[in-house]
């Protein structure tokens, strides 16, 4: 099955992707994890597209996502499917993807602003395993300390305010308009808060209709 994952920054694309990923036992593909991981490696490309781009909110330019995605894609666990999160992001990555791609089905998850901008407030990772909590939402047990490592939690660098904001402007501008184009392959599901990460993932599975 090939997927595709569409949703405002911070309406729980990635913690949805893992759960999807798990269940169809396919790849969990995240253009922005690759993008850190990129950075926390200090290569010349992760170091320029964090300082230059995604670190300041703005998207990295199509050409060096393109190219990372189809390396991604030509590898072989590929071939069963995937799931992509935060790909496409733009009008031009969508039609570069579908030149080669046929993808199954586009899912939306759909949330209010207000939702989005607490669940990214809260957001924190671990420094050493890269586990996800949310101070308000999934707080650690113990302080700001991973569960597991005891490690201090960290906030991602492209969460903090002003950059959030520029976040969304660009997504309103480049990546809401992949809503209309996909318009007859998209499934939609509201998230408003109200359900747990599970009770979300029950739902997903019956728009998918697997
Ligand atoms: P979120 O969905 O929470 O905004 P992601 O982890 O998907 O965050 O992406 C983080 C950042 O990485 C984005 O704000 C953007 O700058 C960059 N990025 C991720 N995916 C793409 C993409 N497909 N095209 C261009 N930039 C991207
Ligand atoms: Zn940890």
């Amino acid at each position: 099955m090939k997927l595709i994952l569409l949703g405002k920054p911070g309406a729980g694309k990635g913690t949805q992707a893992k759960k999807i990923a798990d269940y169809y036992n396919i790849p969990h593909i995240s253009t922005g994890e690759m993008f850190r991981q990129a950075y926390a490696g200090k290569t010349e490309l992760g170091v320029l597209a964090h300082d230059k781009y995604w670190g300041k909110g703005h998207l990295v330019p199509d050409d060096i996502t393109l190219k990372l995605v189809e390396e991604r894609l030509a590898k072989g666990d590929c071939k069963k499917g995937f799931i992509l999160d935060g790909f496409p992001r733009t009008l031009v990555q969508a039609k570069a993807l579908d030149k080669n791609n046929t993808i199954d089905h586009v899912l939306y998850i759909e949330t209010p602003d207000s939702l989005c901008i607490q669940r990214i407030a809260g957001r924190r990772n671990c420094s050493q395993c890269a586990k996800d909590y949310n101070i308000y939402f999934n707080p650690p047990k113990k302080d700001t300390l991973c569960d597991t490592c005891n490690q201090q939690l960290v906030q991602r660098p492209d969460d903090k305010e002003d950059i959030v904001k520029q976040r969304i402007i660009v997504y309103e501008n480049q990546t809401q308009p992949l809503i209309a184009y996909y318009q007859n392959n998209i499934v939609t599901v509201t998230d408003n808060g109200n359900d747990s990460p599970d009770k979300l993932f029950q739902k997903i599975k019956k728009a998918l209709g697997k």
